[in-house]
């Protein structure tokens, strides 16, 4: 089956200053030119949660539930509905027999087990690297340690991992907390982390752990993802360079909203977080002649694309791409569906995903 996905961007009707205003309004000496970051957008995880909806779609057929946003972004979430998903918030709302996808982000052993007594029939699209946190977590609590989850409160995933050892965890939402905390025996205590932070932050709240708990234990390796890791990177590269940082990514797309920060931290006169090409206000351009581009791991390429292609219409059309890093990380699909697929005599996920991207 295929399906004709419209890439056009929302419309806003404002009418934009044109380029001529906006080079008279505050001129720039030298070339104007776009620093593009790479990695960025969709990382294996996301890659590998969208195909798991569109396949479920293509092998079931609608409409498919979803809990929660499939990942963190407004332009896939409209797609799929347009394709017949339907997101909700909790198991109850969805049909008793039907099929559920679990998010990116995972869930809890309490919301798996609502789903079993709806009788549910479930894909678990929970990205794998967000799983390794899940059982570092049970296994930790097992051990009868104090887990010291740094996170963000209400997040969908430190909702998933807390939910693993809820009697064992507490989360740590900022270094600010870590004054305040309180644990029964401090010398067995280990921290562990949401995957979408920023790492110096998340070091920053570690260092300050391990002063108040000094024999704090780390995790056995790191849960901040290659993803995150790698797109703050690279944006730390570009933005010393920049006049001003523009991050492609939803408002509830952890890092996503991390990116804009380091971008400011690193050294952008100003970094702004879009949705869609066309909430880019012209004004930011005044004066600018470097403008940065990255996007979040839950971000298409196209919606990238577009943002370039109107930086072009005022001027920047010089991209440099800045590679710190080369991503080839693939996840298979989720069990449940590759069974299905099996079944159907379906191996097209075999011919590579969307996380490739094309060369510029
Ligand atoms: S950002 Fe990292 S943890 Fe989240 S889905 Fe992507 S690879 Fe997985």
């Amino acid at each position: 089956m295929s399906t004709t996905v419209d890439l056009s961007m929302p419309t806003v009707p404002r009418v934009r200053r044109t380029p001529q205003e906006i080079a008279d309004a505050a001129p720039v000496a030298g070339a104007r030119r776009v620093l593009l970051a790479a990695p960025r957008g969709y990382c294996a995880g996301v890659d590998r949660a969208v195909i798991a909806v569109e396949k479920a779609l293509e092998h079931y057929g609608a409409p498919v539930y979803v809990r929660k946003e499939i990942v963190h972004n407004k332009y896939v979430v409209s797609t799929l509905e347009e394709r017949g998903a339907i997101f909700v918030d909790e198991t109850d709302e969805v049909p008793e027999g039907s099929l559920l996808v679990f998010s990116a982000h995972g869930v809890s052993p309490a919301v798996v087990q609502s789903a079993v007594d709806r009788n549910l029939q479930t894909i678990d699209a929970t990205c794998p690297l967000v799983t390794k946190v899940h059982r570092e977590a049970v296994r930790f609590a097992r051990g009868d340690f104090e887990i010291l989850l740094i996170g963000h409160v209400g997040h969908e995933e430190v909702e998933g991992t807390f939910g693993e050892a809820p009697e064992h965890i507490q989360i740590v939402n900022s270094p600010e907390d870590v004054a305040t905390l309180e644990v029964k025996n401090p010398d067995k205590v280990v921290w562990l982390s949401q995957t979408t932070l920023s790492v110096d932050e998340t070091m920053e709240t570690v260092n300050l752990l391990r002063e108040k708990f000094p024999n704090l234990q780390d995790p056995p390796s790191d849960d901040i993802c290659y993803a995150t890791s790698n797109r703050q990177t690279a944006i730390k590269e570009i933005a010393p360079q920049t006049d001003l940082v523009i991050v492609v990514g939803s408002a509830n797309s952890s890092n996503s909203v991390r990116l804009k920060e380091v971008a400011e931290e690193y050294g952008a006169k100003r970094a702004e977080r879009v949705d869609f090409a066309n909430q880019v206000d012209e004004s930011w351009f005044e004066g600018v002649a470097t403008v940065g581009v990255t996007s979040g791991a839950s971000v298409p390429e196209v919606l990238v694309t577009q943002v370039l292609d109107l930086l072009a219409e005022y001027g920047y059309g010089e991209v440099e791409e800045v590679v710190t890093a080369e991503e080839d990380i693939l996840f298979s699909l989720p069990k449940e569906l590759r069974a299905k697929l099996a079944q159907d005599g379906d191996n097209s996920r075999q011919l590579g995903g969307r996380g490739a991207r094309p060369k510029r």
